[in-house]
């Protein structure tokens, strides 16, 4: 059988994988069916969990360059401003967890991961679907969407949320709309007022809705990301335009952080958002998933790009320590999934707490009010980050036997 890995898709999963695994020595090539690998998306936030992974693959440096540090992590009430809890981050979060808390435009995360596959003679073959796989004990052969096929040692699928991969090996995991879309833009800083925009993750919770805004770009771009409960828009794509108009109207009234932001935006975009349920297998024999291709989550935690980055290394990882691929790809999976799991299940919680959507959630935001007058809500927000953030993949798998 050949050596060569194939990857479908030159998302942040896989082209981190790509670096993860050239970085071991592997022969590997990415089949990307976009055109070209342009600015698609607006910020993520990426926690100490990935950047301890992007340190490993010696890129972490580079993102930093490009990315902006946020002082803490607020959650405060849509229209009074009252906080519910502030988390440290910046030098409280790279002491505590030994890897920075960074915010970074995806096209720029993209771009060093990029830079970093070039270096490493990665080829990225763009334009160019993978369709499908068929797979005997001796051989593994991929085929393209352009009639083409090819053969490999190891195929992965990081080709996202609607994942041909994933579809091939057990059929593709239906998707349920959750009722809720996501507005996204991004603004220059220096069309808002000095000041405006607190250099935080802010987040604001306010019935049926939140709002998210940071800085990007060492604090020249600011990012936002609104989402609101709402039935009529079901496209799950990241290019699709949003109504400006309508976005400031649906979120009028709200805090001056909020709206002001919202009057300097010129455009959104506007992306509907599914759920699925977690996976529980996502290997089969010489194939394996990576990144939302086997457990897309909703955005409500910040995990998903984190999640396709530690399975990246991990994935790396297991196939540099085990011959046998078979068995390296059951070790990864095995290492993977209940971590994707609990996160998965996590951020969907969220939803309901930000959106004050149930008199228990709404009861324990008027807690978390009263605890954070004594002082006390901080505490409990970071205890809750802390099992997701403080979570070292590469010190794990180091200490493997
Ligand atoms: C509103 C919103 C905000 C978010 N904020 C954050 C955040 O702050 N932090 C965070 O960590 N995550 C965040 N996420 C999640 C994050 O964007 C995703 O989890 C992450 O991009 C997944 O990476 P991936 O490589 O698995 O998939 P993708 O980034 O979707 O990449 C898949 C790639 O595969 C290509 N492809 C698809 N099909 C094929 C095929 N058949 N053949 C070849 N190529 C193919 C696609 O063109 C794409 O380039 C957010 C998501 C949303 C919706």
């Amino acid at each position: 059988m050949s050596k060569k890995i194939v990857i479908a898709g030159a998302g942040i999963g896989g082209l981190c994988a790509a670096v993860a695994l050239a970085k071991r020595g592997f022969e590997v090539v990415v089949y990307e069916q976009s055109q070209q690998l342009g600015e698609v998306g607006a910020g993520l936030q990426l926690s100490p969990n990935a950047v301890h992974v992007l340190q490993a693959l010696d890129i972490a440096d580079k993102v930093k360059a490009k990315a902006f540090r946020p002082k803490t992590a607020v959650m405060r009430h849509f229209r009074t401003g009252k906080t519910y809890f502030t988390v440290p981050l910046s030098d409280v979060a790279t002491e505590k967890y030994g890897a920075d808390y960074l915010h970074i435009h995806r096209a720029d995360l993209h771009t060093v991961l990029k830079q970093s596959c070039e270096e490493l003679n990665v080829p990225i073959f763009l334009g160019q679907a993978v369709q499908s796989y068929h797979q005997t004990p001796q051989n593994l052969t991929i085929q393209l969407a352009n009639g083409e096929s090819l053969e490999a040692g190891l195929l992965i699928g990081a080709d996202g949320i609607k994942s041909k991969v994933q579809a091939c090996m057990f059929g593709q995991t239906p998707a349920q709309f959750t009722g809720q879309v996501a507005w996204r833009g991004v603004v220059e800083a220096n069309k808002l007022a000095k000041g405006l925009i607190k250099p935080n993750a802010n987040l604001w919770v306010g019935p049926g809705k939140h709002f998210v805004s940071y800085y990007l770009r060492g604090g020249d771009l600011v990012n936002f990301v609104a989402v609101q409960e709402r039935s009529d828009w079901q496209k799950e794509s990241w290019n699709e335009p949003g109504d400006i108009n309508e976005l400031r109207d649906t979120f009028s009234g709200w805090h001056p952080e909020v709206t002001e932001l919202l009057a300097a935006s010129e455009q959104c975009f506007l992306w509907a958002l599914f759920d699925r349920q977690p996976l529980e297998q996502w290997t089969d024999q010489n194939v394996a998933l990576l990144g939302d291709a086997c457990h897309p989550m909703l955005p409500f935690l910040a995990q998903g790009a984190g999640m396709a980055i530690e399975d990246s290394y991990a994935l790396a990882h297991c196939l540099a320590n085990n011959n046998n691929t078979i068995d390296a790809l059951k070790t990864y999976q095995d290492i993977r999934l209940t971590r994707t799991r609990d996160i998965q299940r996590g951020a969907r919680k969220n939803a309901s707490l930000y959106h004050m959507t149930s008199s228990i959630e709404r009861a324990k935001l008027a807690v978390l009010s009263g605890l954070s007058s004594i002082g006390l809500s901080d505490k409990v927000a970071e205890n809750k980050l802390d099992s997701i953030y403080e979570y070292n993949i590469v010190d794990r798998l180091n200490s493997l036997p």
